[in-house]
């Protein structure tokens, strides 16, 4: 079966081909970044519009890669929610026209699960049950994972997720947006045991997390150290980012403990961090877990995630939703499989 998967709940348009028997064929991604850079941030009807122009290019570009024609298509997933509410009809319109002239089926997938089954991408992939971290620009939870569809909601933030904690502590420190990356990289030349951040909710006995007050304690250190020199800056995010990685670390034993799993899957954009995964594998490798990370590539939003989503669903459940779009959508409200 061959799935066509579009993914446009943000800044991001991706296209996706996957194959259930052949696997990933092609994917194509536009990121916007480079258009909201200038506003500090993502302005929605600037998303909205630059879905509409590249969705069909891109689709194109992925037959083309695959060597396959729209004909070949069994069945068209796209990103349903959560997101924002313009971005994601463009996705949701062009996924159902095309589906209508196809004679196709439709399948609405929930972006989350699309971040939370992107390991099943790597090879190799975990298999059920497993603990998965979802740690994003809009999300950071904890979830006990049971199949497709069975997803149990252990802890989360209560105020700012771990992506946007690192994009708000980058922007204090005029990194640019989004600052993830950026305040990783600039890490790598400081030093951690400069200044001591707090380790919000480290020691709550729950599996929540707080990241709005490590946001605070940089802008405190941003003034106190004025005129900031790079090396100060540096020192920064290095602090910054041991002590988003501890509390990510101590919150994922917990939950692994507390449940009793063996595997520890980790999903969405601060998935990529490097510091972050090399505190897991060392976590894990000293517990005799395994632990598992979607490809690099796949950690941010794309369209195979959504491709890949929705073939699991036709596969092995109900679809997700209808033509309508959730912009607020809770993750374990879905059907199980
Ligand atoms: P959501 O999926 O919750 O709706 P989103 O789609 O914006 O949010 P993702 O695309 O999964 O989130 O991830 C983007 C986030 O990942 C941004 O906050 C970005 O700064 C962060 N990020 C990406 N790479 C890194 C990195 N190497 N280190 C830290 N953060 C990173
Ligand atoms: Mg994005
Ligand atoms: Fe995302």
């Amino acid at each position: 079966m061959l799935v066509l998967g579009i993914e446009s709940s943000c800044d991001e348009t991706g296209v996706a081909l996957y194959d259930t028997s052949a696997g990933l064929l092609a994917h194509q991604l536009h990121s916007q970044i480079a258009m909201h850079a200038e506003y500090g941030g993502v302005v929605p009807e600037l998303a909205s519009r630059d879905h509409i122009r590249r969705v069909l290019p891109l689709t194109e570009a992925c037959l083309a890669d695959a060597g396959r024609s729209l004909t070949d298509i069994d069945a068209i997933a796209y990103t349903a929610g959560p997101g924002l509410s313009g971005a994601l009809l463009v996705g949701a319109s062009v996924a159902n026209a095309m589906a209508f002239a196809l004679n196709k089926p439709t399948v609405a997938v929930h972006h989350l699960e699309g971040h939370l089954l992107s390991p099943l991408l790597a090879d190799p992939a975990p298999v059920f049950p497993f603990i998965a971290l979802l740690v994003s620009g809009g999300h950071t939870q904890l979830m006990a994972v049971h199949g497709v569809g069975r997803y149990e909601l252990l802890g989360e933030t209560v105020d700012d997720a771990a992506g946007e904690a690192f994009d708000k502590s980058a922007k204090l420190l005029g990194l640019g947006y989004p600052g993830g990356p950026a305040l990783s990289k600039l890490a790598d030349q400081g030093d951690p045991a400069r200044f001591t951040l707090p380790r919000p909710m480290l020691n709550s006995g729950d599996l929540d997390f707080s990241f709005s007050g490590l946001k605070t304690a940089v802008l405190n250190l941003v003034k106190a150290e004025q005129p900031l020199n790079e090396q100060t800056r540096a020192d920064i995010c290095a602090a910054f980012q041991e002590a988003i990685v501890e509390v990510l670390s101590k919150k994922c034993i917990k939950a692994m403990k507390q449940t009793g799993m063996q595997r520890l899957v980790i999903a969405g954009g601060v998935g990529a961090n490097r510091q972050l995964r090399a505190g897991l594998d060392e976590v894990c490798r000293r517990r005799n877990w395994q632990v598992f990370y979607p490809p690099l590539h796949l950690c941010t939003d794309n369209g195979a995630m959504i491709a890949f989503a929705g073939a699991q669903r036709l596969q092995h459940a109900s679809s997700a939703g209808s033509f309508a779009v959730q912009p607020r959508w809770d993750l374990s409200t879905l059907p199980a499989a």
